[in-house]
């Protein structure tokens, strides 16, 4: 069983400069043999496999002695990262959806991080040692229970550095016997993040919405500011910490619902995501919104089976909404801004989101039979 913890990081001057020149060869390395593979590819046809970068890469780095002052198994891990991009880029193109190619890493990019692997790393009380970097003075949180397997440091936009620990520890999953009757479907909804098969919505805070108007005013200062000066940077970092903040209350606010749920619940029922009609949207904060449920998913799915409990996912072309779940009937004239239509087969009024949400379950306790 995996956990997962993340600490805020203090590091020193000196260490600061080890971890951006750490960032900073990572994200070269991801570059140079993102580039690689496609050139490999459009000239011999070939693939530049995982091992093909490995082997390339010992000879790299005596070409280029600087990539030595990095975390060496924070490279190691960048081409494994690349090569799992590929994978799934492959994946999604053979399940016919349009998946955009694996991008160039930016030095522009808000959010920097890398991820180390040694066996090295320990935590003690109020430190973490790291490859490189020594003793990083860490707030400890929590308890931190198994064998580390990987830790990534990170910065977020606002300047803050985090540690995010990965451990894996021997426990035996309780051994439930799932109860069909205790079972729940979630679709899905826009405004209120979902509603469940007894016809309550989440009511998700509009955490967003709320911070609108003060996100607007700050950034209108910061478009007022010449670019790169110290005031600009000043202005920025306020910028990113109003975003964070909101990140923070969402979080929270879905972590405790993922509680609830699995706490509640033996059997949770959710559509797949749909990822072609999310890249299809152009509104950005839609589209991210839409992504926060995907994560919500995955989150919640751990959770569960933690619990020796059980997220079902039900195939993304069944028609949740457009069919009436008493009689079966498929309203192909459904649109997104119809909330409730009457079957013209069996007379039932269908609240639209209800609806889906019971079909979901309906079709998930189908799919565990
Ligand atoms: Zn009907």
């Amino acid at each position: 069983m995996k956990k997962a913890y993340k600490f805020r990081i203090y590091p020193t001057k000196a260490q600061e400069e080890q971890i951006q020149k750490t960032f900073n060869c990572c994200r070269f390395i991801y570059n140079y043999y993102l580039s690689k593979r496609k050139e490999v590819y459009e000239t011999a046809g070939e693939t530049f496999s995982y091992f093909d970068c490995a082997n390339d890469m010992t000879k790299l780095k005596q070409d280029k002695q600087w990539l030595r002052e990095a975390d060496s198994q924070a490279l190691v891990y960048t081409i494994r990262y690349l090569d799992v991009a590929y994978k799934n880029f492959f994946h999604r193109v053979k399940k016919g959806e349009t998946p955009g190619y694996p991008k160039y890493k930016s030095k522009y990019n808000a959010h920097n991080s890398y991820t180390t692997m040694q066996k090295s790393i320990r935590l003690s009380d109020k430190h973490i040692n790291l490859p490189k970097l020594g003793l990083v003075k860490c707030v400890i949180s929590n308890n931190v229970e198994g064998r580390i397997v990987s830790v990534t440091v990170c910065q977020n936009p606002s300047g803050k550095y985090f540690v995010s620990i990965l451990t894996e520890i021997e426990a035996s999953i309780p051994q439930n016997t799932l109860n069909k009757d205790n079972a729940i479907g979630l679709d899905y909804s826009s405004p209120h993040f979902y509603v469940d098969s007894n016809g309550n919505a989440a009511n998700m805070p509009h955490y967003y919405h709320d911070a609108e108007l003060r996100l607007k005013r700050e950034q209108r200062k910061l478009s007022k500011m010449t670019f790169g000066s110290n005031n600009y940077q000043k202005q920025k970092t306020k910028v990113a910490r109003i975003y964070e903040r909101v990140q923070n209350s969402r979080n929270d606010w879905q972590n405790k619902e993922r509680r609830k749920l699995a706490e509640r619940y033996d059997i949770v029922c959710v559509e797949d995501i749909n990822y072609q009609s999310l890249s299809q949207t152009l509104n950005i904060a839609k589209a991210t919104y839409d992504n926060a449920f995907g994560t919500f998913r995955k989150m919640l799915s751990y959770k569960l089976e933690q619990r020796g409990k059980k997220l079902i996912v039900i195939d993304k072309w069944f028609p949740s909404s457009k069919m009436c779940r008493h009689c079966g009937y498929i309203n192909h004239k459904l649109e997104l801004k119809d909330r409730q239509w009457v079957c013209p087969q069996c007379n039932q009024v269908i609240l639209r989101d209800e609806n889906a949400a019971i079909n979901i379950k309906l079709e998930g306790l189908t799919m565990l039979a």
